[in-house]
């Protein structure tokens, strides 16, 4: 998924916390607990753009909770599937099976996208058997604290996960969910599966009847403050960052409207798709009627445009200081909302992040800084062809994905190769190729020289 490389980053949890008696028990509970995770948000970015930060959005965190820093990723690789299930599971992918955003399956030899589920349909999709609509957590191998929540309480609690992302609404609200909601781009709509649910409730049907994403994508992409007050990021239209289909630019203003005509996913890479999500997740606070029962509710946010935006202009762009400063005035406008809708002291968020990201190669090289990259088809092409060589067979790679590179068994038990003569040549060509600093084989992780832990990349 990604051509920029991430890296695992030493990361931060906020929490603000508040309990109120639960008179039946004595024992002290939030009606509602809130777990935001913002896409590829790299712990420094709570400084970096902290001059232009609100009171009431990051910095409330800060100031009015606990800062949980120096946290370490312990999975790899660092994508959002990944992330998502280690937050609420508190479990790896050796356990979870949430090997990556996709993965290939041992036992077929297919890919397999985390979140797919052939047996279910999707619900408020423009066709059932749209693949968008076809999503379930029924990969994921291990509970998360949202099904413990469940169990804790035989299952009284209300669970709802959203995201634009499918696989970051349905994993964090884990396998007894309430429901959870993602968006489709041909609609613009929040949808679901039946895995849920058979019908949207009335509320989504009239939230996806104010057509938002088409009201926010007949308008400009203007920066909040002059562009020139940008201090954080490097300056605009840099030939590194890509561009909206059909701008002829990078730099700012960004035409949405011509963009959204040619490319609906477009919504995705603008602040504005988390301005929509918060909307919608204070519409299920209202539509569900979160932290007004007698168990303690959890409500799973992923805000994602923060990863869509870095992904596309880079992480040094003014889109991307744009893009946190947006989101620090809809989190605190969501802050108030919670505030005024389920009482200060009445509920528990946590914020924290799936995965960082690093800079773009092209912005670190400008400046010097060493930087390289690899592109995995080239790489499984040339692989093959020196493997090809030397034990006199084709295709002995089937890819490279997810920094791992899968071997053909099949094709390896069939002619009776031996395959730790195989795993030794990849590794040493693999070691010499530029882009690759690293390559160890999975099975002895456990006495490979890892490196340190504030080196760690994925
Ligand atoms: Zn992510």
């Amino acid at each position: 998924m990604n051509r920029k490389p991430l890296i695992s980053i030493v990361c931060c949890l906020l929490l603000l916390a508040a309990c109120h008696p639960k008179k039946a028990t004595g024992i002290r509970r939030p009606k509602l607990v809130v777990g935001i995770v913002i896409d590829q948000m790299r712990w420094d970015y709570l400084y970096r753009y902290a001059n232009r930060y609100g009171e009431a959005g990051f910095k409330r965190l800060l100031k009015h909770g606990f800062s949980c820093d120096n946290t370490m990723i312990p999975y790899l690789p660092a994508f959002t599937a990944v992330g998502h299930s280690c937050i609420f599971s508190g479990s790896v992918p050796a356990f979870s099976g949430i090997a990556g955003n996709d993965w290939i399956e041992q036992s077929t030899g297919q890919r397999m996208y985390c979140t797919d589920d052939s047996t279910v349909l999707g619900v408020g999709a423009e066709t059932p058997e749209s693949k968008e609509g076809k999503m379930s957590p029924r990969n994921m191998l291990v509970s998360t604290v949202t099904d413990e929540l469940m169990m804790s309480d035989n299952f009284k609690s209300k669970v709802v996960g959203v995201s634009l992302k499918d696989r970051a609404a349905i994993l964090p609200a884990g396998h007894s969910a309430t429901a959870a909601y993602w968006l489709e781009d041909s609609s613009g709509h929040f949808i679901t599966s039946n895995y849920y649910m058979t019908k949207l409730p009335v509320w989504v049907d009239s939230f996806n009847h104010r057509e938002p994403v088409r009201a926010y994508m007949k308008n400009q992409w203007k920066t909040l403050y002059p562009k020139s007050t940008y201090g954080e990021s490097d300056t605009d239209d840099q030939a590194y960052e890509g561009k909206f289909k059909g701008d002829s630019t990078t730099a700012f203003p960004h035409n949405l409207d011509s963009s959204y005509k040619i490319s609906k996913s477009s919504f995705r890479t603008t602040p504005f798709g988390n301005t929509l999500t918060l909307d919608f997740a204070k519409a299920a606070i209202d539509g569900y009627q979160l932290g007004r029962g007698e168990a303690t509710d959890f409500l799973t946010i992923n805000c994602a445009s923060t990863d869509y935006v870095g992904h596309q202009f880079g992480i040094n762009s003014i889109e991307e200081e744009d893009t946190y400063l947006r989101l620090d005035q809809d989190l605190a406008a969501f802050f108030t909302y919670l505030d005024d809708h389920i009482g200060k002291d009445n509920y528990t968020v946590f914020l924290t992040a799936d995965h960082g990201a690093a800079n773009a190669v092209w912005f670190s090289q400008n400046h010097d800084i060493p930087a390289d990259y690899f592109l995995s088809a080239p790489l499984t092409d040339s692989l093959n062809t020196i493997l090809g060589r030397a034990f006199q067979t084709p295709n002995l790679v089937d890819t490279i994905s997810n920094y791992q590179v899968t071997f053909s068994m099949k094709t390896i038990r069939e002619k009776k190769l031996e395959f730790n003569a195989i795993k030794k040549m990849a590794l040493e060509w693999l070691r010499q190729q530029p882009g690759i600093t690293y390559a160890i084989d999975m099975a002895n992780v456990g006495e490979s020289p890892v490196a340190s832990r504030c080196a760690a990349w994925s």
